[in-house]
């Protein structure tokens, strides 16, 4: 589980997070909804350690993690615009995580194999990421950031710069690729209907604050308030 308690963060005199109280349970995929500029990617780096918080703590799996440096808290991580090594193929990609930790070298390949499959990308490994379309490419991602067996997977509007179509296709298999995997997952987002059809649990974020906090149904049937009302309501 994710825990954040209390968290605060602020620009200058701008509050970007005031006061974030958030559990996430082991296993779920919890997604972060809310509008622009409401916090969602700052809470989320916040959980990685990418940015440091003025008040307030982070345990991820029962451990205090404030303070620790991101590639100390067991994350994989995957954002809108993913930089990939241009010059290795998918499988290099793949495999780079696991290539550094000096893993052996059957180990790598079983492993890589079996990612590639999971993420529908068998028959691409000796591609190189500009020979694969956009879709691909955030596969591709997110197999490098499985590869080294995360506690959590921590995803950034990963579908964001993507068509509708396409984006709809990679929301279906994120729910089964998660179905399968089981890792912890937080998906940022501002879409109300990937966050609806995805996520076994939605936090709404507003103005650096948590509004509501559930499944999907008692959400969208049972909003707290207003905003999340009119929120969710918006779905075409
Ligand atoms: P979006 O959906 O547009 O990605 P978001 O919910 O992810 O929005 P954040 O990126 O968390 O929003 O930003 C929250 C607020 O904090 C925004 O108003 C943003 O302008 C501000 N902010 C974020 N990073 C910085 C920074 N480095 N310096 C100053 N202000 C910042
Ligand atoms: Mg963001």
């Amino acid at each position: 589980m994710i825990s954040v308690t209390g968290a605060r963060k602020t620009y200058g005199d701008f509050v970007a997070l005031d006061g974030v109280s958030l559990d996430i349970p082991a296993g779920s995929l919890t997604a972060l909804l809310g509008p622009s500029g409401s916090g969602k990617s700052t809470l989320l780096r916040a959980i990685a350690g990418l940015e440091g918080l003025d008040h307030g703590r982070v345990g991820i799996g029962g451990t205090d993690v404030t303070g620790i440096p991101p590639q100390k808290r067991g994350i994989g991580f995957v954002f809108q615009h993913y930089a990939a090594f241009k010059h290795m193929t998918v499988r290099d990609n793949v495999a780079f995580g696991l290539t550094i930790r000096k893993r052996p070298k059957a180990e790598i390949a079983r492993k890589v194999d079996d990612l590639l499959e999971i993420v529908g990308l068998d028959g691409f490994q000796h591609r190189y990421p500009a020979q694969l379309s956009g879709g691909q490419r955030q596969r591709m991602a997110l197999a490098r950031a499985l590869a080294v067996d995360p506690e959590v997977l921590l995803l950034d509007e990963p579908f964001g710069a993507l068509d509708a179509k396409v984006r709809a296709d990679l929301r279906q298999w994120l729910r089964r690729l998660h179905d399968e995997v089981h890792v912890t997952t937080v998906l940022v987002t501002h879409d109300q209907e990937e966050a609806l059809e995805v996520a076994d649990r939605i936090a709404v974020l507003n103005k650096g604050a948590i509004e509501q906090v559930g499944d999907p149904v008692s959400l969208y049937d049972r909003p707290a308030n207003d905003f999340v009302m009119s929120f969710l309501g918006s779905v075409a």
